[in-house]
């Protein structure tokens, strides 16, 4: 396997970014990014720009999104790559798994209200490019910008999290949907950040087996959310269910993502690299 500096996960203001399409385009590739894809989450919306962008830098492009799951009453990222930006399943699945987020802020913003935070809602919104997407993270930055916290992973330890103010769980898209309209599209599903799920020994050999037999073909091993420790334990986890593995950064913003674009250590050797499996798939520039 010869090296790539691929990187296959990242968020715009599309999604829970901070960068435009083409701002994060420019940022990839000046950190040495070959081979980039923006995954908004439950979003395709910015695929034509992010597309042409990457085209505009000479840098080679894969579609991609990261779909919201509800797997055995926990949140699970499914990322889609290298589909067809305007298939239509995917458009209306997407635009369900989206649909609720705006009653949910409002419930979190209420949350928040019973701790003495007042206007959650509308300070969050101030900080979102999508209307269709206010997240989680569009509210942290509101408790950051209040003071409340001093940044967002503080919030996150104190806030809209399990059993803290402002978590308001949600059902998000079935697994086997999720892998199936990626499927469909032509594109190929990996399952996002794999460490950062609370799951049981049990639960997680499910999620693999059951997106195995859903048709899901990658995993990410490098990724910003994993340690090293943790590269070693799902690079195993990738040969013992045969699945490719994946690199990306989860780059959301210059203030609060810890690991640039395109920054990550290669994939372990021995892995099959989903860009191997998705060679037909991606979009070259112009040479
Ligand atoms: P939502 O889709 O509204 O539930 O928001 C999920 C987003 O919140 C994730 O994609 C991250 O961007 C952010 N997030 C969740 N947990 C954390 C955390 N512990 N630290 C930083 N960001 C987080
Ligand atoms: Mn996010
Ligand atoms: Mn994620
Ligand atoms: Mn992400």
């Amino acid at each position: 396997m010869t090296y790539l500096n691929a990187d296959l996960h990242c968020h715009s203001r599309v999604s829970d970014g901070t960068l435009s399409p083409e701002d994060l385009a420019a940022r990839a590739k000046a950190n040495g990014v070959e081979l980039w894809a923006l995954t908004d989450h439950d979003e395709v919306g910015g695929q034509h720009r992010a597309l042409a962008a990457a085209r505009a830098q000479g840098m080679a492009y894969l579609t991609g999104t990261e779909i919201s799951v509800t797997f055995a009453d926990t949140t699970v990222h499914i990322v889609g790559l290298g589909f067809d930006p305007d298939d239509a399943q995917l458009a209306r699945g997407l635009a369900a798994t989206r649909g609720g987020r705006a009653e949910r802020a409002q419930e979190m913003a209420a949350q928040l209200a019973q701790v003495g935070i007042r206007n959650a809602f509308e300070g969050a919104l101030k900080f979102v490019g999508n209307p269709d997407l206010i997240s989680r993270t569009h509210f942290a930055r509101y408790l950051v910008e209040t003071g409340v916290c001093k940044d967002t992973a503080e919030v996150f330890r104190r806030f809209l999290t399990e059993g803290k103010p402002g978590y308001v769980p949600h059902r998000w898209a079935t697994l086997g949907d999720a892998v199936r309209w990626i499927t469909e599209a032509g594109g190929l599903a990996v399952i996002a950040h794999p460490a950062r799920y609370r799951f049981t020994a049990t639960e997680e050999y499910a999620l693999f087996s059951e997106f195995k037999q859903h048709g899901g073909r990658g995993v990410e091993v490098v990724t910003g959310s994993h340690t090293a420790a943790e590269y070693v334990t799902y690079a195993d986890m990738a040969q013992e269910f045969g699945l490719a593995a994946s690199r990306g950064s989860d780059f959301h913003s210059p203030d609060e993502s810890h690991t640039d674009l395109g920054t990550l250590p290669p994939l372990p050797g021995a892995l099959t690299p989903v860009w191997e499996l998705l060679a037909h798939r991606i979009q070259r520039p112009a040479a």
